[in-house]
């Protein structure tokens, strides 16, 4: 059984690549570059971007820490036995997190 701070910071990791991917997408539709032909690592916002959401730990705000590089904490609110909501009052990013059924 993995513990709920581990499959937290799971989710949170996942919604940093997320966003990094969506950073990614958006730079290059701006910059009018081809993504398969163009190196990620080319585009300093992007290289930074992907960096920050591989070296994410814990349960900071994923948007935050991706974004601008701030570990914002995150203020967990129980909706019901089985998700809880973790918000940033920084930048209003929210996470439903679906606790295991025990
Ligand atoms: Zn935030």
């Amino acid at each position: 059984m993995p513990n709920l701070q581990d499959l937290l910071t799971t989710d949170l990791q996942q919604d940093a690549l997320q966003l990094a991917t969506k950073i990614h997408a958006d730079e290059f539709k701006r910059l009018n570059f081809d993504m398969p032909v163009v190196s990620p690592d080319s585009v300093p916002l992007v290289k930074l971007a992907y960096e920050r959401a591989k070296m994410f730990r814990g349960t900071k705000c994923p948007h935050c820490w991706v974004k601008h590089g701030k570990e914002h904490s995150l203020v967990n609110k129980y909706i019901s036995d089985n998700v809880d909501v973790y918000t940033c009052k920084s930048c209003n990013y929210k996470h439903y997190f679906t606790k295991p059924i025990i």
